[in-house]
C-alpha cells in the first residue's frame, strides 16, 4: 500500500509484527551482534546476506530510520551519516576520484562550498561552480569528459536560490552523469526531486528533518533510477571490487549499486556512523515533519508580509513572495510551500544588522537555522566569516544579509519581537 506523506512520515520504517514487540521504534545501542555459526557472519562480510553485525555498517535503530527517509523521498534505499558533512563529502567521492571532475552550483551552504572548493580540491577532485539562473548553455560549457556529477540545492542555504532541478538534470543526463541535489530546506513534504530527474538526494538531518535542534545528522538516498552502467563512466559500480572478493555492485544490487557501495565500502572505511540514539530522536522529529512544515511555512508567509510593510527594512528574500525572480521555480518544484527560512537586509547595514540581532529576544542568535525555535543569524559574520567577499557573493550572500529561521511559535509573536527589536536601533 503506497501511503500519502504524512502517513509515511508516522508509519514508515519501523512497524512491529509480534505480539509483545515494542510499538515505538528501539534504540538498539549496540555495536555487536550474535550470530550463531561463522557461516551466517561471512555471508554478512561477503555481502551475500543482510543484517546487522557492525554498528559502524548497519544497525536495527538506523536502518528503520533509513528505511523511513527512503520512503519519504521515493527512493531505493538510504544511508544515514554522522552529520551532513558526512553525507555531502561521500554522495561525491562514491562515484568520483582523484583526477575526477564536478560540477556544481554556486549557491550553496557555506560549508559545502568548502568542502569543494578546498577538500575535494585536495583531494584531487576538481570542481566548476554554476551561478544561480545559468543558461543551457553556460552550464554545458563546465562539462570535460572526466566530470562525473553534477551537485545542487533545491533550496539553497541561506540565499534561498531553487534549483531548476528539471534543467540540471536533462543536462547531466545528457552527459552521463547524475544530478546529486541537498533537499535539507524544503524537506520531502515540501519537495521531491526525484519527481523531477534527480538521481541522489542528501539531507542534513539536523535542520528540520530531526526539527528540534538535538542531534546532528546526515542521510543520502538513492533514487534507484540512474543506470551506471548504461553510462559506462563508473568503473567502482561494474567492475570487480576486490576488497569485498570481487562483487560488481550493479550486478549483485541492480538499482541499489549506489547506495549500497556507499556503506559497504566507504561507511566501512571512513566510519562516519550515526549513533543509534541519534537515530531515534530523529525518527522522533520526523514523525511531526509533516505538520511542523505546514506550520513552518505558514508563520514564514506571516512574518514576510510584514516585513515588506516596514520601511526600517531595505529587502526581503522570500522565494514565496509572487514578485520574487524564484516565484516560477517555487510554483513547479514547491507548490506547497518553501520552508521557514526569510532572508532581509536591515537599512544601515553591517552595523544595523548586528544591532537588531543583539535587541531581539524571542528570536536566539545560533549557528543554527530549520528547527522549530525562531533562530536568527548574520552569515558575513558567523557560518560564512571564511570566505572572501567575492566567494560571499558567489554564495548568494551580502554582508547586511540576516538569516532569520522562522520557528512554529504564534506568529504574533514572532513579529512582535522583530518590531521591538527594529524599535532600538
Ligand atoms: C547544515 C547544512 C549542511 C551540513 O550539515 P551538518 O549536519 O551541519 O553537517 C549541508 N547542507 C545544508 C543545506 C545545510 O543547511
Amino acid at each position: 500500500m503506497d501511503w500519502r506523506i504524512e502517513t509515511k512520515c508516522i508509519q514508515s520504517g519501523y512497524r512491529p509484527t509480534k505480539n509483545g514487540e515494542a510499538r515505538v521504534l528501539p534504540i538498539y545501542q549496540s555495536t555487536t551482534f550474535l550470530y550463531e555459526d561463522a557461516q551466517s557472519m561471512g555471508d554478512l562480510f561477503d555481502l551475500k546476506a543482510a543484517g546487522a553485525f557492525y554498528t559502524r555498517l548497519s544497525n536495527p535503530t538506523t536502518d528503520a530510520v533509513e528505511a523511513k527517509i527512503a520512503a519519504l523521498e521515493g527512493g531505493v534505499g538510504a544511508l544515514m551519516t554522522s552529520a551532513g558533512q558526512a553525507a555531502s563529502l561521500i554522495s561525491v567521492i562514491n562515484i568520483a576520484h582523484a583526477g575526477d571532475h564536478v560540477i556544481s552550483a554556486s549557491a550553496i551552504y557555506g560549508g559545502t562550498f568548502n568542502l569543494f572548493n578546498k577538500t575535494l580540491r585536495e583531494l584531487g577532485i576538481d570542481v566548476t561552480f554554476i551561478e544561480p539562473g545559468a543558461t543551457d548553455e553556460e552550464i554545458e560549457a563546465a562539462f570535460r569528459p572526466n566530470t562525473r556529477l553534477v551537485f545542487g540545492e533545491t533550496l539553497s542555504n541561506p540565499a534561498l536560490h531553487v534549483l531548476d532541478i528539471e534543467q540540471y538534470a536533462r543536462i547531466a543526463h545528457a552527459h552521463q552523469v547524475p544530478l546529486i541535489v541537498d533537499n535539507t530546506f524544503p524537506t520531502p513534504i515540501n519537495c521531491r526531486p526525484f519527481e523531477f530527474g534527480a538521481d541522489i538526494v542528501i539531507h542534513s538531518t539536523s535542520k528540520y528533518l530531526d526539527g528540534h535542534a538535538t542531534a546532528l545528522g546526515g542521510v543520502i538516498v538513492d533514487s534507484g533510477n540512474f543506470d551506471w552502467a548504461a553510462a559506462g563512466k563508473f568503473p567502482e559500480l561494474t567492475t570487480p571490487d576486490e576488497t569485498y572478493h570481487g562483487v560488481i555492485y550493479t550486478e549483485q544490487f541492480g538499482n541499489a549499486a549506489y547506495i549500497t557501495k556507499a556503506r559497504t565500502h566507504l561507511m566501512r572505511d571512513i566510519g562516519s556512523t550515526p549513533s543509534p540514539m541519534n537515530a531515534f530522536y530523529l525518527s522522533q522529529g520526523i514523525d511531526t515533519l509533516h505538520l511542523r512544515m505546514e506550520r513552518h511555512v505558514a508563520n514564514a508567509r506571516a512574518v514576510a508580509e510584514y516585513l515588506l510593510t516596514d520601511d526600517r527594512i531595505s529587502w526581503v528574500s522570500f522565494p514565496e513572495l509572487p514578485d520574487s525572480p524564484e516565484y516560477p521555480l517555487v510554483r513547479k518544484y514547491m507548490p506547497n510551500g518553501t520552508c521557514g527560512v526569510i532572508s532581509f537586509g536591515v537599512k544601515g547595514g553591517r552595523e544595523a544588522a548586528i544591532k537588531f540581532m543583539d535587541n531581539l529576544k524571542l528570536a536566539v542568535i545560533a549557528t543554527h537555522v530549520a528547527d522549530l525555535r525562531t533562530c536568527v543569524l548574520h552569515p558575513a559574520s558567523t557560518t560564512h566569516r571564511q570566505l572572501n567577499d567575492r566567494q560571499l557573493l558567489e554564495c548568494g550572500v551580502t554582508p547586511d544579509l540576516i538569516r532569520f529561521s522562522v520557528g512554529i511559535e504564534n506568529a504574533l509573536d514572532i513579529i512582535d519581537d522583530i518590531k521591538q527589536a527594529l524599535d532600538q536601533i
